[in-house]
Formats: C-alpha cells, structure tokens, sequence
C-alpha cells in the first residue's frame, strides 16, 4: 500500500485537534489528507468530559483567556452547522456552569483567583460575568446538591456537550466535504521535500502534502522536533467514571460532576503526572466518587458502569501552542489541552489564520518560541 500523490494540506493526527483544523480547512474550500494512527494512541478525543468551558481558562495568558471566551461564543453556531453538514447533533448545551468549590479553604482561593484577574483586566472579568453563588443559590440550578458544597462560581459562558458525537460529527462532516481520511495510519517520521513535506510509515507507505499539520495530540513534540516544531508536551492522566442512567433534570454542568443528555452522570477528573499510563487505580477512582457524593449525596444509589483514564496532551503554561516552522515555512503545530472548548475557532478563525498564513501575526501569543529553549529547529 502506498500514498504518494500529493495533496495542499496534510494533517498528521485526527483527534478534536486534527478533525476541527481538517474540517475547517475542507469547509473553506482546501484539500485535505488526514492520516490517523487509531488504535493504541492515547486519544484524548475519546475520553474527556465533554465541557465547553471559559472559566478558569488563561488567567496567566490574556490571550488565552479570550481565545476561550470567543470559542464558547462560537460554539452555537458551529454545532449548528456541524449539525447540518453531518445530521450529528452534538448535543451542545450552552447557558452557563457552575464550577464547584467543595470547601471554604477551595472558595476562598476561588475568590482570591477572580480578585486579582478583575484587578488585572476589568474587561475581561466584565465580559466572563463570574457570579459566587453560595449553598442555597447552587441548589436552585443543581437540584440536589450536598450541604456541605459552601460555593460555586458561575458563568454565562459556559457549557457542555457530547464529545463522543463531536468526534463523529466531525468526521462525518470531513468526510461529506471530500477530506481524505487515513485510518491506521502511524507517522513514523516526516522529511522536508525540496517543496511540501513527506510522512513515512514504518510499513513504507508515504503520503505528501505541500503544507503541513501536526495535530498528534502527545506524539506532535517527537514528529515535529526534526521540522523546527518541537513544543515540549507531557501528559497529565485524567480518571473519570460514569453511572448507570437516571431521569434527566435541569441542572447545569460542573467540570466535578455533570448529568449527560442520556442521563448518566459524568463524575471525575484526576489531574496526575504519570506519563503514558492510561490505568485507572483504585484509590483515585474513590476519591472521584466520594467527591461526587458530597455533591450529589443521591448518586449513592446509582451504580458506576465504566471508569477510564485519558490522556491530556499539556504544555509547560498549559495554554495552546499554535505554531508555524520558522525554518520550513508552510508546517504547523497545534496542541491544546481543551479541544472540545477550542473546536469552535480552530475549526473557524485559527483554520483561516493557517490557510491565509497568518498564523504569526493572529495568533502570535500562542507560538511555541515562548518556550524558546525547548523549541529544536
Ligand atoms: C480526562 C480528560 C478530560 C478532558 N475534558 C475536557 C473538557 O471537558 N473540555 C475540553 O475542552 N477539553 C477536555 N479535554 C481535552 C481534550 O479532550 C483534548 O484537548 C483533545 O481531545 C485533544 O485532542 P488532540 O487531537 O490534540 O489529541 P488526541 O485526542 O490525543 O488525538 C491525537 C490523534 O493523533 C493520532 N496520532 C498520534 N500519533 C500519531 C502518528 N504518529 N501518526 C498518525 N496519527 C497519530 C492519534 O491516533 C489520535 O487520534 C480533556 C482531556 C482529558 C484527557
């Protein structure tokens, strides 16, 4: 088997990341070839907790910061197109959320992050509308909450969605749009041709592309050091469980614990530094549910019916690194921790940023030379 007709655009990587760059790409009208691994990568498409989430996000990184509130705004109407493109409804619940703080010391941490943010940039706390809503007050939009939640902090930004109908959609909607899709199919390397770029596989396949993307979630640092696009990436293990279904209710989701439109309750997540282990362990998976109890005391009755871990693809600021090669002009790299979030404006602005070569000068605070000493070229 061999590919070796060359295409404008070849994306390495068809997780959140991959899938939303290939289909806003192939929605303005490019062609794209999208090679996918599958099978035995760590995806973190398939795993993650579904949230469409502001809060809480680059409040070290003014750009950052933004780039997630524009992202949650976009959000209605990208689903409503990736709905009629696909016929997926990705079940996106817009509204606002509610992060919980399961005690004072938590709260108050809380309230001291948001102090000095508003200090800092008062548009920004203007525009992300964060309310503190104390026992009595979560109790109205999270119907059955524990006594003992004493705050949550609310925002008008914030959402849900199902992740694994957004990976279907995605890929439906790749595919209606003539995107070229490559299951099984594991870079081993990429080489700088005298114009485009080639990937090798180990079973000696090989497919070109005049412009290239990385998007291979954790394997993006090893692929893209060769080609100047080297971000230092490391893995943060998250664990989540989820119950068997119970009625639906209104309530707003929570990155602690959020009912999913089936009716299941989502309940996690770790943030551990354990390097490629995709384990769940014991200990964490009780203290996801004793948390969740605290929360939802009536979820005692509820029994779990399956507990996974995934991988998050992180950077050393935790913020996305949106990165063209200084020294092979047309190759890509993107890596973020909040793909579902971030599908919105990587598949809209930051698509039409790489198609327009704009990528320096419109998302210049997400280059990965800000980790310069890291950066191979
Ligand atoms: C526990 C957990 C909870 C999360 N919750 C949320 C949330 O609530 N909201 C949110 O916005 N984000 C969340 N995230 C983050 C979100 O899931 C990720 O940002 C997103 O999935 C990253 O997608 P990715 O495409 O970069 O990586 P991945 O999903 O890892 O995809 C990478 C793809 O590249 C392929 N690949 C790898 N190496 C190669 C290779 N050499 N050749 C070809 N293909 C290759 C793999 O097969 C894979 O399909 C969560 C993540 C985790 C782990």
């Amino acid at each position: 088997m061999s590919h070796s007709s060359p295409c404008p655009w070849l994306i390495v990587g068809a997780g959140l990341v991959g899938l939303s760059l290939a289909y806003g790409l192939a929605r303005r009208g490019a062609r794209v070839t999208l090679l996918d691994a599958g099978e035995g990568e760590p995806r973190a498409a398939q795993g993650n907790f579904g949230l469409v989430w502001g809060q809480g996000k680059g409040l070290g990184m003014s750009a950052y910061a933004d780039l997630s509130l524009d992202a949650c705004a976009d959000w209605r109407p990208f689903a409503e197109e990736l709905c009629a493109r696909s016929g997926v409804d990705v079940g996106y619940r817009g509204g606002g959320g509610v992060d919980l703080c399961l005690d004072h010391a938590e709260a108050e941490t809380r309230r001291e992050e948001y102090a000095v943010a508003t200090r800092a940039r008062p548009d920004y706390a203007a525009r992300l509308g964060v309310e503190f809503l104390d026992n009595r007050q979560l109790a109205e939009c999270l119907p059955g909450i524990g006594g003992e939640i004493p705050l949550g902090s609310w925002s008008p930004h914030d959402g849900a969605c199902d992740p694994l109908a957004l990976v279907q959609a995605l890929h439906l909607a790749c595919l209606s749009l003539g995107v070229e899709y490559r299951p099984g199919w594991r870079a081993s390397r990429i080489d700088a041709l005298a114009s485009g770029f080639e990937a090798r596989s180990v079973e000696g396949w090989r497919a070109r592309g005049e412009r290239l993307l990385l998007a291979a979630g954790l394997d993006t640092a090893r692929l893209g050091a060769p080609l100047g696009l080297g971000a230092p990436l490391s893995a943060v293990r998250g664990q989540l469980m989820v119950t068997e279904r119970i009625a639906l209710a209104p309530r707003l989701p929570t990155p602690q614990v959020r009912q999913t439109r089936h009716g299941g309750f989502l309940c996690g997540e770790t943030h551990e530094r354990v390097g490629r282990n995709l384990d769940t362990t014991p200990s964490m998976l009780t203290a996801i549910a004793r948390d969740s109890l605290r929360i939802y005391p009536f979820l005692s009755a509820a029994r779990v019916v399956r507990a996974w871990a995934a991988l998050r693809v992180m950077t050393p600021d935790g913020c996305p690194v949106y990165h063209a090669s200084a020294r092979y002009p047309g190759a890509y790299a993107v890596s973020c921790h909040s793909g579902v979030t971030l599908a919105s404006v990587h598949a809209g602005r930051l698509a039409g940023a790489l198609l327009d070569d704009r990528l320096e000068t419109d998302f210049a605070a997400f280059s990965a030379t800000r980790f310069a000493l890291a950066v191979t070229a």
